[in-house]
Order: C-alpha cells, then sequence, then structure tokens
C-alpha cells in the first residue's frame, strides 16, 4: 500500500495575487549579493526565483512584503523600501 507524508509543498504564488495592500517591498542590491540563496528558501510565497545568470529576482506580483528575506539576508544585501 503505497504510503505518502502529508507534506505541505509551498508553490508560486501558493496565497494569491498581492493587489494593491503591500506597504513595503523588498529592493535587492546586486552589487552586495552572496548568491546563498537564503531568501530563495525562506520566502514563504515562493516569490524570489533565481534566473539564468544567478541572480535572484522577486516576482511583485506575488511578493506579500512580510520582510523575511531581508531579515534572513546574512549580508544586509535585500532592504525593506516602503512601496
Ligand atoms: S518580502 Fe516576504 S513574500 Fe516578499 S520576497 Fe521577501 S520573503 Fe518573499
Ligand atoms: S539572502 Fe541575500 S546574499 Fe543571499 S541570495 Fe538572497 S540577497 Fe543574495
Amino acid at each position: 500500500m503505497a504510503y505518502s507524508l502529508p507534506l505541505s509543498k509551498p508553490s508560486i504564488g501558493a496565497s494569491g495575487l498581492t493587489g494593491y495592500w503591500r506597504l513595503r517591498r523588498p529592493s535587492v542590491s546586486y552589487d552586495k549579493c552572496i548568491k546563498c540563496y537564503l531568501c530563495w528558501l525562506y520566502c514563504p510565497d515562493s516569490t524570489v526565483d533565481i534566473n539564468e545568470r544567478g541572480d535572484v529576482v522577486i516576482d511583485y506580483k506575488y511578493c506579500k512584503g512580510c520582510g523575511i528575506c531581508s531579515n534572513v539576508c546574512p549580508v544586509k544585501a535585500i532592504v525593506m523600501v516602503d512601496e
């Protein structure tokens, strides 16, 4: 008998489009980024993507502005700015 664990897997925009209610957005300084990808790993809405150059790219259509990516960045390459 097949058995599967009840795991929750994040998917891009799982909680829907953000719309206009976000108050702050993350801004990435690429000259500081060391490409550790912790922001990609910790974003709860999977809205941090990695492009072909290995740069992190935030999809603002879905980003909720929670600031977790900014908090986990070890080199402060992501700052939260007002909308
Ligand atoms: S602010 Fe939150 S939702 Fe937006 S990219 Fe950062 S961790 Fe993801
Ligand atoms: S957490 Fe910071 S240093 Fe790491 S990939 Fe994201 S922006 Fe770059």
